[in-house]
């Protein structure tokens, strides 16, 4: 391909805080329009704001999971701009000292690992949210999300494909999760992805002119708009035309962008030092108290899984890509050590029961339960198609496995008299059938299992029956 195609991402990211930056509101989605604000928050003169300390540990927790290193001293910095989403007229952030700074994220694709450049994390305020009168008459403002912490993770320009933008959305989804800094509800707005994209032909040094799309909501849309973005770009030079540097809108349902405004240039936000807050100071026991506090990261749990519980990188991957899967896989395979089948029946038929019935399928079933499940199948004590049936009734109902397949009597039946009795009934019972094994029609043999399997409503061990029933017919034989 004669063109390279250079991505970089900003991340926002609303902080698990329960209130908001700057004041005691609610940090909470939704609600009646303006009903969760107050003079702060609603920028009224004469206001001072309070920083949230929350939410700067939220900050440092997000940077060090992300292997950045921690300013220990910084700032919040005015931004000014003029839109109804800020009655201030400027949004609290940060300039020039973030938060956070220099780290990085590993991301697998196209079967290669590389590391991602995390330049800066810092923390800033969200906006109100604008709403457009569907009777024309103008438009609404809803300052609830006015004054909720924010991070931005601005990532070098180090992505190098749309697939590579994807997964890294994803992996730093994961650690938000994993971390509980953000609860990434995207169809929320929680978090959201602004993308920033240019092309160069393969081997020159500078950048090429770069867009930027703001607020992209899913994994599948930064993947399709970097696509399309490229494409764009491509298109225009091929034909000797200019990259014009500007903020697109990315419209999801038809694939397209438009222009919506030049891009600013950061002199135009006039940034300055917020007065009205003293200096951000972090100390080293602070950072070593939230370091300590920072679970297991999706990477290092799925090296781990692939390492020491030997399961497959695709399915690790998949497992570990969502914390609550990956806490159910863990806790099942406390009950259940055969660890790779309780990873398929996980990755298949947990997951198409997740699919059809939603997330609450998991509760009423419980990682304890599924793991008992596993342990009854894989001493073989039931059969697959039971264990389906159990896991399907469990996953409605979240009775015990034990006490379903003792009711239902789903239990195999080895009991060697038993099933020798119930062969030579059988072999008795269909003279046809025996003739026709003794002539040689193999089929006939399948037919007689399937009568003792039905004798012993379908809980019979295939191969002990096959080896009573071939015992029994050639004896007749003989
Ligand atoms: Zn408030």
């Amino acid at each position: 391909m004669p063109y390279e195609i250079v991505i970089g991402l900003e991340i926002h990211a609303e902080l698990n805080t329960k209130s908001k930056i700057f004041c005691g509101c609610k940090n909470e989605f939704g609600g009646e329009p303006n009903s969760n604000c107050c003079p702060v928050c609603l920028g009224m003169p004469g206001t001072l704001p309070v920083l949230n300390k929350e939410a700067v540990i939220y900050a440092i927790k997000a940077g060090l999971a992300m292997n950045c290193r921690i300013s220990e001293v910084s700032k919040m910095d005015r931004k000014n701009y003029f839109y109804p989403d800020m009655p201030k007229a400027y949004q609290v952030s940060q300039y020039d000292i973030p938060l956070c700074y220099d780290g990085y994220v590993e991301i697998e694709a196209d079967g290669q690992t590389k590391n991602i450049g995390i330049e800066r994390i810092h923390l800033e305020e969200d906006a109100g949210k604008l709403m457009h009168d569907p009777n024309g008459q103008g438009t609404l403002i809803d300052y609830n999300r006015a004054g909720v912490p924010l991070i931005e993770i601005v990532t070098r320009p180090d992505i190098r494909s749309p697939k590579e933008a994807r997964v890294l959305f994803e992996n730093i989804k994961s650690i938000l999760e994993y971390t509980g800094v953000c609860d990434c509800q995207m169809q929320e707005g929680s978090l959201r992805a602004d993308v920033n994209l240019s092309v160069r032909p393969t081997g020159q040094e500078t950048l090429g002119t770069r867009t930027e799309m703001k607020n992209l909501n899913s994994f599948r849309a930064v993947e399709r708009a970097c696509e399309a973005e490229a494409k764009r770009q491509i298109e225009l030079l091929e034909k000797g035309l200019k990259v014009v540097q500007e903020t697109r809108r990315w419209d999801d349902s038809k694939q397209e962008s438009y222009p919506m405004r030049e891009k600013e240039e950061s002199l135009d936000y006039r940034f300055f030092p917020e007065p009205d807050l003293v200096p951000i100071v972090v100390d080293k026991t602070l950072i070593k108290n939230i370091k300590a506090s920072i679970p297991e990261l999706p990477g290092a749990r799925k090296k781990r899984y692939i390492n020491e519980l030997e399961i497959p990188a695709y399915d690790a991957n998949i497992i570990t890509s969502d914390m609550k899967i990956a806490d159910f896989f863990e806790e099942a395979t406390k009950v259940c050590s055969n660890y790779k089948l309780v990873s398929n029946w996980l990755l298949t038929d947990l997951l198409r029961l997740v699919k059809e019935k939603g997330q609450d399928v998991m509760q009423k079933l419980t990682a304890q339960k599924f793991g008992e499940l596993m342990v009854y199948y894989d001493k073989g004590e039931i059969s697959q198609a039971s264990a389906k049936k159990v896991l399907d009734i469990v996953s409605e109902t979240g009775e015990e496995p034990g006490s379903l397949i003792e009711r239902l009597e789903l239990k195999v039946q080895r009991d060697e008299n038993l099933v020798e009795s119930i062969v030579k009934k059988v072999v008795q019972d269909n003279p046809k059938a025996v003739s026709d094994y003794k002539s040689g029609k193999t089929k006939a043999f399948g037919f007689l299992m399937g009568r003792v399997m039905a004798q012993l409503k379908g809980n019979g061990d295939p191969e002990q029956i096959k080896r009573l029933l071939t015992r029994e017919l050639k004896s007749l034989m003989e």
